[in-house]
């Protein structure tokens, strides 16, 4: 395909607005036009212009977000998918074959796990589960020779724990596995793990990278030009792209993914501060928080903590559930990383379908995802909330 123009410098908000597209060279349009088209006219037979021939192959509006992104990773090549699951199942069919042995986090993001043990081992994978934040637990799960991915989300959802990106990477590598990054939670803004030895990195651009609770999509990014043919072939083969008009909402999500994850932070920050002194409150999990598990590698890796906080409610699963309806400002709902702050009940909501296995969450947790409102309305329906 086209080549990726995200060679931009600069630093990283730079980056987000100008990396991936020049100005149309006919019109001067400073932000790419959406691409509606399926085809390409030739000129003469194999003449394409910008190699663009059909657009589950490639289209200049995807392209643009293809090379923004991999600029923000850090990474060699992005590519943009429809959701983040089909970003993560190219990677799998791309990357393994039967046989093959995957490392999952313990508390992997449930639709995760789910693409793994519902659809992949049909296909002759075999995984097993292993907490992030333990590397002696990720030593021993690890088969040298027969584990092709290790998988890991830092921070978890949603109870926000900490793997070491550069110690499990280079545990990965010796056992000759890749590692697999999803960078969802934190954003290239918080932390690059490509930088830090993860091989190929993954995202629901669903989350904060669209930030608008708009589009549904996905991304995957790598550094080295291999794995870049692997994936690029295995995008267009199977065929679960980014449209055009997807791809420009990312796009323009992106270019404010600095500013609103620092507000993201900022609010997090007094969010957290307000619920660890509330006595309707008996935990609160942020790996801001100094006696976090994780804080301290989270500190080296990340540049600020992120804007999930989950805490978990004095009064039971009955309490959490409430918390969960009196709130105003907070809209109750899935998801996360939009500029509107969300609140919802893990156990019931996002993790019911994990109940009964080893990634059940506590009944009497609550998680949010906080937004970029003025913080005092925050503040004051969460106090009511509580009760
Ligand atoms: C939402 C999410 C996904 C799945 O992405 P979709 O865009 O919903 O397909 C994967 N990983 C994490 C961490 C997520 O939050």
């Amino acid at each position: 395909m086209s080549d990726q123009q995200h060679r931009t410098k600069g630093g990283f908000e730079t980056r987000a607005i100008h990396a991936g597209y020049e100005p149309d060279a006919a019109t001067g349009s400073v932000i790419p036009p959406i691409y509606a088209t399926s085809t390409y006219k030739q000129d003469g037979v194999g003449g394409l212009r910008g190699g663009y021939e059909y657009s589950r192959s490639g289209n200049p509006t995807r392209t643009a977000l293809e090379g923004n992104i991999a600029a923000l990773e850090e990474g060699e090549r992005g590519f943009a998918f429809a959701s983040g699951l089909a970003a993560e199942d190219t990677v799998i069919r791309a990357l393994c074959n039967p046989g093959d042995h995957v490392l999952l986090p313990d508390d992997a993001y449930g639709g995760t796990f789910r693409l793994f043990d519902k659809v992949a081992t049909r296909w002759g994978l075999v995984h097993d589960p292993a907490p992030a934040s333990d590397l002696d637990a990720v030593r021993a799960t690890i088969r040298p020779g027969q584990t092709r991915l290790v998988w890991v989300e830092t921070p978890t959802n949603p109870l926000l724990n900490i793997g070491d990106i550069e110690a499990i990477a280079s545990i990965a590598h010796d056992a000759g596995a890749l590692l697999v990054v999803d960078n969802t939670f934190a954003t290239p803004y918080l932390q690059t793990p490509l930088t830090l030895g993860a091989d190929v990195v993954v995202h629901s651009t669903t989350k904060y990278a669209g930030g608008h609770s708009d589009v549904v999509g996905g991304a995957v990014v790598v550094k080295d030009l291999d794995l870049a043919e692997q994936i690029a072939f295995h995008h267009n083969a199977m065929g679960a792209v980014a449209g055009p008009f997807d791809s420009w909402l990312v796009l323009r999500g992106l270019k404010t993914l600095g500013v609103r994850m620092d507000r993201h932070c900022d609010n997090a920050e007094k969010v957290v501060e307000f619920l660890a002194g509330h006595e309707a409150v008996s935990h609160v999990y942020y790996p801001g928080l100094p006696d976090h598990p994780g804080h301290e590698v989270a500190a080296r890796q990340m540049k600020r903590f992120g804007g999930i906080v989950s805490f978990r409610v004095t009064g039971g699963e009955q309490h959490a559930v409430d918390v969960c309806g009196r709130a105003e400002v907070f809209t109750l709902g899935e998801s996360l990383g939009g500029v509107e702050s969300l609140i919802e009940h893990p156990g019931r909501m996002t993790h019911a379908s994990v109940a009964g296995t080893e990634l059940e969450v506590p009944a009497d947790l609550v998680r949010l995802s906080v937004g970029i409102e003025t913080i005092d309305d925050l503040l004051v329906d969460l106090d009511r909330a509580l009760g």
